[in-house]
């Protein structure tokens, strides 16, 4: 990290980190970008429904990203930033921050972009973790297409069980919902289920079946062991929202069809949150964005931040013109 200060410090190098560095970068702001480098997607072989990109590999996309903010002058340092805060104002009354790393390094800047995801925490089922993103799955729009026809389990831990499976059932007509720690379905439920083909299996799964390192099905308390292909899981999306917090800002829970399904942080849709000059953007303020909808709130919210430092630059210069 060269630059002492600069106007932008980016919290986080994922889709929507990066892209806010490229915009801001073109509008000839000065960016730092601290990136852990632990994009949520890792797991996953390939990048779904980006335009333009579609079925490239995560670190692919990013690594163009890179070093297309960096042809603008981004700078982009690997590191995790332990905590901010807020500098008391200068003379001329410019707000600003700094941020600390874990290992120690810090440098202030006039905005902060934080773009630091979430982490998906998994049901505690044996196998899951090592499977995950691979055929232990969350997301229809992301993987539906790579299972399409194959036998898919959806494994109930909550109320949004039936609505995964009425949703995976538009991919294969061999979806199995394992009730596992969910709720009973409703009568109605019960009745959707039947009518779309969908089998229901009781009883908590207890284990993951897996040969020649591919998942083939799950055990259940009983011992029976039933094939599936792809296991569908409701992970709990909480916030990275520590770099926030130290700033002040609180998580809140996400609420979907009355079930938690994880914590944000609030922005406003500019991605401004409630401390001036601290924007947010992708995955820690909207737990459901994909990574072209992240790529492009990091851009919205690099036009907010440059907006706001162009009418302090002009502050500054009528206070200076003044004087
Ligand atoms: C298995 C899986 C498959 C997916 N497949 C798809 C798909 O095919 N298509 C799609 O559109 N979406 C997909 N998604 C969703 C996609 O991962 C997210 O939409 C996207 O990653 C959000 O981008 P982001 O920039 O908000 O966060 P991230 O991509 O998670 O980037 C956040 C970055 O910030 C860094 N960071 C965190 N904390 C700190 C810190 N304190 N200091 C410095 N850096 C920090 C992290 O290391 C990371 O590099 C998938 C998700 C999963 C879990």
């Amino acid at each position: 990290m060269q630059q002492q200060r600069c106007d932008v410090v980016v919290v986080g190098g994922g889709a929507a980190g990066l892209s806010g560095a490229l915009a801001l970068g073109r509008a000839r702001r000065s960016v730092l970008v601290i990136d852990a480098g632990e994009p949520r997607n890792a797991p996953a072989s390939h990048v779904h429904n980006y335009l333009g990109r579609e079925s490239t590999p995560p670190a692919e996309l990013l690594a163009i990203g890179r070093g297309e903010a960096a042809g603008y002058g981004a700078e982009i340092v690997e590191g995790r930033v332990a905590s901010a805060e807020k500098l008391p104002e200068d003379g001329a009354g410019e707000p600003g921050f700094r941020v600390v790393t874990e290992d120690g390094r810090s440098v202030e800047a006039r905005r902060l972009l934080v773009t630091t995801g979430l982490v998906d925490e998994l049901p505690p089922v044996p196998g899951l973790a090592e499977r995950w993103g691979r055929e232990v799955l969350h997301c229809p729009y992301c993987h539906g297409h790579e299972v399409a026809d194959r036998p898919i389990g959806v494994l109930a831990t909550g109320p949004l069980a039936v609505h995964q499976a009425l949703m995976w059932r538009q991919w294969s007509d061999d979806v199995t919902l394992f009730l596992h720690t969910g709720p009973e379905p409703t009568e109605e439920e019960y009745e959707q289920l039947a009518a779309r083909g969908i089998a229901v299996v009781d009883g908590e799964v207890t284990d993951l079946e897996v040969a020649d390192d591919r998942f083939t099905g799950v055990t259940l308390a009983s011992g029976r062991v039933v094939p599936r292909e792809a296991l569908v899981v409701q992970a709990r999306f909480t916030a990275r929202s520590a770099v926030l917090e130290s700033l002040g800002l609180e998580p809140v829970a996400q609420e979907m069809a009355g079930a938690v399904i994880g914590t944000y942080i609030p922005t406003d849709p500019t991605g401004a949150t409630e401390v001036p000059g601290v924007w947010a953007a992708g995955n820690v303020t909207r737990l459901t964005e994909q990574v072209i909808g992240a790529a492009a709130a990091g851009l919205m919210a690099a036009g907010a931040v440059n907006g706001d430092l162009i009418m302090e630059d002009t502050r500054l210069a009528v206070a200076a013109r003044r004087a």
